[in-house]
């Protein structure tokens, strides 16, 4: 029988799977897709080549999450060093977030001049530093005892960072700065939803820091595109079952049976890679499913409309923009789009001379579920979002070469979940009321951007680093 049956090949799962692999553990990692790496994959279409929807890679840096996870596999990505980081673009000016403090300080200065800017961006720095330099907590949901006792290892990071963990961001940005302009409040509201996937009245200060100050790490892009990081990390695995998806799970006395259209897998342990949302409706025991039914109100309903496209070009393309617009884009929850290019060096993921590029934006998933106007309202956006990234970035319509859009309704239909980005880090959602890595049943585990951690690699891996050390693996 197996030892671990893994269901999901996204961040979560992919690397849960090859760590338990490496140490050792017979392990069997199920994907759904012929992809792996579900939100963080990179897929074909008509022979064009797209990073799904992550595209930028941090935590890859001595001492932190991803770094130290990849490592344990034996695993090295190609990589290039991006910095800076993100070109935010709002009102024809250009802040590029570089990973030096100072000179980031320069452009923000320059840009939205404020005579406090250096000691809040100062302060937004240090939290990172501090917060990344610490260690020793975990996250246990399996009993209530084992809840409250790692709790308990949350305490230094609570006393440290307590001032900042009680106030909403959008009250902490008035305390400290006093009056912005509302262009300065979106380019810090922006740079904000696109980590804690919420707004700064729905985040404390510390989420907020956290979120404002990852691009002062190193960030990655990665050659050949996202999906290369799960062919890379599971390449030494034995058992990778590409389009296999799992459709129940029996719980049984000991173990579990895992069933497919066709067959039936017996397993002593489970790790689940699908969200908390869509998890429940692989089982039919009533225990199990009730378990699920408590997370149901954590479901924010967010999710992202894509736009991909090949374009062949002689323009240089930095790897990443944040495009701030006034306005909020119709069918969406933002006034910024975020744009990726692929390296111009790198003929993997597009054809010499052209770029792969992927853009998103937020949107509710439940404005996509009516059928009667789904078309009409998915090339509606396509055509807004085409028009502003090219009227921005200053790309002619001769120079698009394939372009497609993608809403919730299709991620649903690949990946089997609409709601993305996982759960906003909001006052609301913070532990103790997030779910575990563990649960209250025998066996039933979890990985993801749905569970402890957050979401983004470094949010994902960190679960996938808590539960190794919940397993004793
Ligand atoms: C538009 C967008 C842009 C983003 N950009 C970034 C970024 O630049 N950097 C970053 O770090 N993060 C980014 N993120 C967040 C990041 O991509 C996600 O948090 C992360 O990829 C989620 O990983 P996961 O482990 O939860 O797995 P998921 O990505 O949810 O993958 C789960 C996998 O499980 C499979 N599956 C589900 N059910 C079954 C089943 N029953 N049987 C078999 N297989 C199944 C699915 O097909 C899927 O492949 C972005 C997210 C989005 C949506």
């Amino acid at each position: 029988m197996i030892e671990y049956a893994v269901v999901g090949s996204g961040i979560g799962g992919s690397s849960i799977a090859a760590y338990l692999d490496a140490k050792g553990y017979e392990t069997v990692l199920f994907e759904k897709e012929p992809y792996l790496g579900g939100c963080s994959s990179t897929f074909i279409h008509k022979g064009y080549r797209y990073n799904t929807g992550a595209t930028t890679l941090a935590g890859y840096q001595e001492g932190h999450i991803v770094k130290n996870i990849f490592d344990e596999i034996g695993f090295k990505p190609e990589l290039i060093a991006t910095d800076p980081s993100i070109i935010i673009i709002q009102n024809g000016k250009r802040t590029p977030r570089y990973q030096k403090l100072e000179k980031f300080l320069e452009a923000v200065e320059h840009n939205y001049p404020h005579p406090k800017n250096r000691e809040f961006w100062r302060l937004v720095y240090d939290i990172g530093q501090e917060f990344y330099a610490m260690h020793g907590q975990y996250y246990a949901t399996s009993s209530r005892l084992k809840k409250y006792l790692s709790m308990a290892s949350f305490f230094p990071l609570l006393f440290k960072f307590q001032r900042y963990l009680r106030i909403n961001t959008l009250d902490f940005i008035k305390d400290f700065y006093g009056e912005i302009s509302k262009e300065y409040m979106q380019f810090l509201e922006s740079q904000v939803l696109i980590v804690a996937q919420a707004k700064l009245k729905e985040v404390n200060f510390f989420t907020a820091a956290l979120s404002l100050g990852y691009t002062f790490n190193e960030t990655h892009y990665v050659i050949g595109g996202m999906g290369k990081l799960f062919d890379g990390m599971t390449a030494s695995m034995k058992q990778v079952r590409r389009k296999t998806q799992i459709t129940t799970i029996e719980s049984l006395d000991e173990h579990f049976v895992l069933h497919t259209n066709n067959e039936c897998i017996e397993a002593k342990n489970i790790i689940l890679n699908s969200t908390i949302y869509q998890s429940g409706k692989l089982f039919r025991n009533e225990k199990i499913k009730n378990y699920y039914k408590r997370y149901e109100k954590l479901n924010n309903y967010q999710s992202s409309f894509m736009l991909y496209m090949t374009i062949k070009s002689n323009k240089k393309f930095e790897h990443h923009y944040q495009l701030i617009e006034d306005k909020v884009f119709p069918h969406t929850l933002s006034n910024a789009l975020f744009v990726s290019f692929s390296d111009e060096s790198d003929n993997v993921i597009s054809p010499q001379g052209c770029y792969s590029v992927t853009a998103s934006i937020h949107t509710d998933l439940r404005w996509w579920e009516n059928k009667a106007d789904y078309r009409q309202k998915k090339e509606e956006l396509e055509g807004i979002l085409l028009k502003s990234v090219c009227d921005i970035l200053d790309i002619k319509k001769e120079e698009i070469v394939h372009h497609m859009a993608a809403s919730p309704k299709t991620f649903q239909r690949y990946i089997n979940r609409s709601q993305l980005g996982g759960n906003a880090i909001t006052m609301k959602n913070f532990l103790p009321k997030l779910p575990g890595n563990d649960t209250p049943i025998d066996g039933i585990y979890h990985v993801g951007d749905t569970v402890y951690a957050a979401q983004g690699w470094p949010g994902v891996m960190l679960g996938v680093d808590n539960l190794r050390r919940l397993l004793h693996v």
